[in-house]
């Protein structure tokens, strides 16, 4: 491709609302371009790197024995409804209805539709198991879609599903799609982990998140220092929290606590640390057909974790309880205890405090609080996994110390086990003629978002850094003054010499000043150029590395076998 016909208007100018390297550099450097909130055009390099990305993920799941078919982007409402999702899933799912008033969503993922399409098809255990993926427009309404491509609303997933006729095949499948997309990601050339991770709104048990590495990335992921535990923070375990500190002794008795309303100052009132004391965190939680406050106690040197609360209370959305919806509920702000607690509040307790004594809480009564408590006598299902792990808390399997970094979820494959095939009435029959719903598992993959991820990972402050496997071009010849003849000779001639050689090469031959043509090289981030320049004449170019930046001089007659030598 010669630059002079490559559409790929770049830029100085940072798009406003951007703050992320790759989405920056991305729209700066010309490969995708914004048309609406969370919704993005690819450029003609964009879907180079796009189609790459995309041809990796296909010839891993290919290579799996999995078939690729192509799901609609509108389902129809019928089937969500069947599944149960189209009153839980919440606003991410666009709802909307044709001229006739049949209603349809937009897929933001193709659980239902997948099983309509093998229902009463599959009918024997002998058609099992069968693995369909797609690789696909996916639309969700997020609340905050940000980042370019990391968080759309229109974005591109692979999504496969499985159908098996027992748990221990499913159990296969999901390992077999781990070190499936264990391959995809070593082939990139990304640093990632597999971790524990919670199931979300697409149920089931079981499920593992793919992380690259990445300081930007939106999510915490917990990993141990001496095993390889890895986990969501959102669905992170710990050893049991301890301390060496001694507990206060108390007779169980309320005491007055005038104007200590936080954990910090009943601890410095009372002398005591907040491992010792029980803080409420007061939520309004959306449930499928009401709302209502729910309250959460954990250890005061504890953080809650939303997603663990919300699993805890099964609640669509939690948000933080107002003070008037507190007051409404019967409960006192910073005096809220679990003992004595209004009648009809629903309330979990952190399973670590199970048990527990010596302990302090709010007593439900303005200025007073409980000491000498004990946790017990509640009825078992109001304990529940409720804290954010932390850095330094010791690992569950091995007592390592546990640390915090950021990643960025890539893949996320699930065990859903029955959920959809019983809610739908998906069924086969076994070795005995018996009907039973498949067992099923699904696989997705961020396709667009890989692409936002390469270069979050991969960039400098002056631009994109493609790797090999993914540069919409590996090396750009860059002629320095296109009016010199020879050099344009020359440029020309190596350049269809390395096409010939199947090199994805690009000429700037582009009549602009070098400097201009150079900070374009930049920006885009090639792997290598090589600058045909004033020692042309000598018979000498410049090989340089995106990476380093390095330039290396070299005879005309040596740069080709160079490049080809640094390309395999
Ligand atoms: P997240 O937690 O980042 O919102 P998710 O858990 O909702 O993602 P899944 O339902 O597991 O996403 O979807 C599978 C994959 O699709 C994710 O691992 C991610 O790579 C990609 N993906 C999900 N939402 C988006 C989005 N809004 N924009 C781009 N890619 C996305
Ligand atoms: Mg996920």
């Amino acid at each position: 491709m010669r630059f002079s016909n490559l559409y790929a208007p770049t830029t100085k100018e940072t798009p406003k609302d951007a703050q992320l390297p790759s989405h920056i550099f991305l729209t700066r450097a010309g490969f995708i371009q914004q048309v609406g909130s969370g919704l993005y055009n690819f450029l003609p390099m964009g879907k180079i790197v796009f189609d790459k990305i995309r041809q990796v993920v296909k010839e891993e799941m290919d290579n799996a024995g999995a078939q690729e078919v192509q799901m609609g982007v509108v389902s129809p409402a019928d089937l969500w409804q069947e599944s149960g999702r189209y009153s839980v899933f919440g606003k991410e799912l666009l709802r909307f209805s044709d001229r006739k008033e049949n209603g349809f969503v937009l897929g933001p993922t193709h659980e239902e539709v997948v099983v309509d399409m093998v229902r009463n098809r599959i009918n024997s255990y002998k058609q099992l198991p069968l693995h369909l993926y797609q690789i696909t427009t996916k639309f969700r309404d997020e609340a905050r879609p940000r980042f370019g491509l990391l968080r759309g609303r229109e974005f591109t997933m692979k999504d496969g599903y499985s159908f098996h006729a027992s748990q221990e095949d499913l159990v296969r499948e999901f390992n077999l799609m781990e070190a499936t997309y264990t391959r995809i990601l070593e082939r990139l050339g990304l640093k990632f982990r597999a971790v524990e991770a919670d199931s979300g709104a697409i149920g089931g048990s079981g499920s593992k998140e793919f992380m690259v590495l990445a300081p930007n990335g939106e999510d915490d992921i917990v990993v141990c220092d001496g095993c390889n535990y890895g986990a969501n923070i959102e669905a992170a375990k710990r050893a049991k929290k301890t301390t060496t500190l001694e507990a206060p002794q108390a007779n169980p008795a309320k005491f007055h606590t005038p104007n200590q309303n936080t954990i910090e100052a009943v601890g410095a009132y009372l002398h005591v640390d907040p491992f010792y004391t029980i803080k409420a965190v007061i939520k309004k939680a959306v449930f499928q057909d009401k709302e209502a406050v729910v309250v959460f106690f954990v250890r005061g040197c504890d953080a809650l974790q939303e997603t663990k609360a919300q699993n805890a209370c099964g609640a669509l959305e939690l948000t933080d309880a107002t003070a008037e919806e507190i007051e409404k509920a019967g409960l006192i702000a910073g005096y809220c205890g679990p003992i004595g607690l209004p009648e009809g509040v629903e309330f979990y307790i952190d399973q670590e405090l199970e048990g527990e004594a010596n302990l302090i809480c709010g007593a439900n009564e303005q200025d007073y609080h409980w000491v000498g408590v004990k946790v017990a006598s509640f009825k078992p299902s109001r304990f529940k996994d409720l804290v954010a792990v932390e850095a330094g808390d010791c690992c569950v399997a091995c007592g390592g110390k546990l640390g915090i970094t950021k990643g960025i979820e890539v893949g996320h494959i699930f065990q859903l086990g029955q959920k959809y095939s019983k809610a739908m009435n998906a069924t086969f029959l076994d070795q005995n003629g018996k009907a039973q719903p498949f067992w099923m598992g699904c696989y997705g993959v961020g396709v667009s978002r890989l692409i936002a991820v390469m270069i979050e990972t991969s960039h400098d402050e002056k631009g994109c850094i493609w790797n090999l496997q993914t540069a919409p071009y590996a090396v750009e010849i860059i002629v320095s003054n296109t009016k010199d003849e020879e050099s344009l000779a020359y440029a020309v001639s190596l350049y269809e010499s390395l096409k010939a050689k199947g090199v994805e090469v690009l000429l700037d031959d582009r009549n602009e000043r070098f400097g201009f043509k150079m900070s374009d090289f930049e920006l885009i981030g090639f792997p290598y150029a090589v600058v045909v320049g004033k020692d042309f004449k000598e018979g000498k170019v410049e090989l340089v590395s995106r990476k380093t930046l390095e330039k290396e001089g070299m005879g005309i007659d040596v740069v080709e076998a160079e490049i080809l030598r640094r390309l395999v």
